[in-house]
């Protein structure tokens, strides 16, 4: 990590070191603020300005991308993973993931007839869970006063 933080023209300082083995520790779908408290347990001086910097740094140096799920929070991904989508639970928050495989074979071809070259492919999709759906039918369940 020190060699190639350093050709990307970056040094590694040893706050540096904790915020990354935090961010690669967690794994996904970071934010912040998750960021910020796992790197205090090891470390209370560092700031949040900090970690945030050290964050951005992440994915300049390309080992992170962000994640927008439309919630207005920006999470992190580690980019070192297979391509995958994420399904976004408006009610609990929770991001779940799923495979792209099939879908981006599917794209290339439609991109492919409208001469569209294709850089990304993000696929964020919200809507309820599973658990959540459960808890609105139950609620459902109680008798209409008749
Ligand atoms: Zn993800
Ligand atoms: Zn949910």
């Amino acid at each position: 990590m020190r060699e190639f933080l350093k050709t990307k023209g970056f040094k590694m300082t040893p706050q540096r070191e904790i915020i990354f083995r935090a961010f690669f520790e967690i794994g996904d779908h970071v934010t912040v603020d998750e960021l910020y408290r796992r790197v205090r347990k090891s470390d209370n001086s560092v700031g949040y300005s900090t970690v945030w910097r050290n964050l951005k740094l992440i994915c300049r140096v390309g080992l992170a991308e962000e994640v927008n799920l439309g919630d207005g929070v920006t999470r992190y991904d580690r980019v070192t993973r297979e391509p995958h989508g994420h399904f976004y639970c408006v009610q609990c928050k929770q991001v779940t993931e799923f495979e792209m495989e099939e879908i981006v074979a599917k794209l290339h071809p439609i991109a492919d007839k409208q001469l569209f070259h294709v850089d990304t492919i993000k696929c964020e999709i919200s809507g309820v869970c599973e658990t959540c759906q459960k808890k609105t039918d139950d609620d459902d369940d109680t008798p209409l006063v008749s």
